[in-house]
């Protein structure tokens, strides 16, 4: 791959599912690659090798759709150095840009403009220990307005993981300065149960559906 290239899976405009901005309407580049091996990957198809394309080509395509953001996703999209560059072109062009990652890798590197929308695995991913704790520093650690771009997003599929998740949320304090996004595995968990373990913990968490799986058939590529 040359530099200046990434390697992606697809391009696509669709409605944000996942995070604080779920229900905008979103322009999405997703990044071929991930590797990572979470049990509930919903997008086991980014694995595969993509397209090689060039970072013109793709800011190009992605603003033909005019939509009020950008999301970069994956895969795992910090796993290709040259995504750094594609993000900072987005926002020196005015794009309000939204980074999805597994939260594996850390994002000290990714430009302080872009939203970063950071998975915390839980256990029934099977990647629970992988989280990188650099990214939970980094947050704490932010100052304003940096530290606005900052937000967590766990999935849970049953009842350990979210007594998982709520001690680690209440050990690091994340609840108490940053959106902490809490959803439910999409089939595992009914979102009644989360709910009322929510309101019955009294946890400052914002729970979330994965909406683009309510609005279009699970599995369904490119939304
Ligand atoms: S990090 Fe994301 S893309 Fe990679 S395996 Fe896990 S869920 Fe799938």
């Amino acid at each position: 791959m040359k530099a200046g290239q990434l390697n992606i899976s697809e391009i696509f405009h669709s409605i944000q599912g996942e995070s604080s901005f779920a229900g905008w309407p979103c322009a999405f580049i997703r990044l071929a690659g991930c590797g990572h091996g979470c049990r509930s990957c919903d997008t086991t198809y980014a694995d595969k090798s993509g397209r090689l394309l060039e970072i013109e080509e793709i800011i190009e395509s992605a603003l033909a759709f005019q939509a009020p953001f950008v999301e970069i996703t994956g895969g795992e999209p910090l796993l290709q150095p040259a995504v750094h560059s594609l993000m900072q072109q987005l926002c020196d062009l005015g794009q309000q840009v939204l980074l999805e990652t597994g939260g594996f890798l850390s994002v000290a590197e990714v430009d302080r403009r872009v939203h970063k929308i950071i998975d915390i695995k839980p256990p029934s991913s099977g990647v629970s220990l992988q989280n990188n704790p650099d990214n939970i520093r980094l947050a704490l650690e932010a100052s304003p307005p940096h530290r606005s771009t900052f937000e967590f997003k766990v999935v849970v599929a049953d009842r350990e993981d979210y007594d998982w998740a709520k001690s680690l949320l209440l050990e690091s304090g994340l609840m108490d300065s940053f959106t902490v996004m809490m959803g439910v595995a999409f089939g595992e968990l009914e979102p009644r149960e989360l709910a009322e373990w929510l309101l019955s913990d009294r946890l400052h968490a914002r729970m979330q559906l994965q909406l683009h799986q309510y609005i279009w058939h699970p599995g369904t590529r490119g939304v």
